[in-house]
């Protein structure tokens, strides 16, 4: 009974959520291995304490089978300001295709992970979202979340655009706890660090050099074109340039 109350106030939460995207707040979740979605981007994004109201969470549990072998098991969750409500599969896949649909409604576009699925004799539509190569979720489409027909609404919309590939970056250290990805020594804090870009669960991250061991990787000529560069000093300019030449 506590737990329908708890989905319920989850799913109602889910609603009031997009009346008021951008003045998002957080809850604190507790759990050792799980992810939100992001409704915005529809990524999955590691849980660190907090994840936001209205979210979709998905909670990893590794499992042990009789003869020893492990899996990973996932079961599934929305965020309400109590805390997380938990939901069936099907309870989170209906609370994303409200996302999903607000996402389309809004943009236009296709969000990214989204394919057609199939055309069901109804008219609704499955769309498969798969956020990466674990996670796989269909989302009914149905004329009730669209208020028309969704394979026309759909059929309207512009394939998903992917951003342009972000740029290397420079920046100085705020710590001395990264380490060169060439030489694998520490990068101390305040000295260069030059990012290589890279996607880790959705989310931008860099692997971070020396500006000496980067020649390996790029040109001094496009050291201008680093993201951050504009932000350096004239004098931190010079001697970034003098790293890379010497
Ligand atoms: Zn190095």
């Amino acid at each position: 009974m506590l737990k329908d109350n708890l989905r319920q106030a989850g799913l109602n939460q889910e609603v009031k959520h997009h009346e008021r995207y951008g003045s998002i707040s957080w809850v604190e979740i507790e759990s050792d291995w799980a992810y939100w979605i992001d409704p915005e981007s529809f990524s999955l994004k590691r849980v660190k304490k907090r994840a936001p109201v209205g979210a979709i969470i998905i909670v990893k549990t590794r499992k042990k089978l009789d003869d020893e072998r492990t899996y990973v098991d996932s079961s599934f969750g929305v965020v309400a300001e109590t805390g997380m409500a938990e939901l069936t599969k099907r309870e989170a896949s209906e609370v994303l295709a409200k996302q999903v649909f607000e996402y389309m409604r809004g943009s236009k576009h296709w969000p990214p992970f989204m394919s057609l699925k199939r055309i069901q004799q109804s008219g609704d539509v499955e769309v498969r979202f798969e956020p990466n190569e674990y996670d796989s979720f269909v989302l009914l489409m149905t004329r009730k979340i669209v208020g028309a027909d969704p394979i026309e609404f759909l059929n309207r919309l512009k394939k998903h655009e992917a951003p342009q590939d972000p740029s290397w970056r420079v920046e100085t250290a705020k710590s001395g706890r990264s380490r060169c990805r060439w030489c694998r020594d520490f990068i101390l804090e305040g000295r260069f660090r030059i990012g290589e870009p890279y996607f880790y669960e959705g989310s931008l991250s860099y692997r971070w050099y020396h500006p000496r061991c980067a020649t390996s990787r790029m040109d001094v000529n496009e050291l201008e074109n680093l993201d951050g560069y504009s932000e350096l000093s004239p004098d931190e300019k010079q001697r970034l340039k003098r790293l890379f030449t010497q």
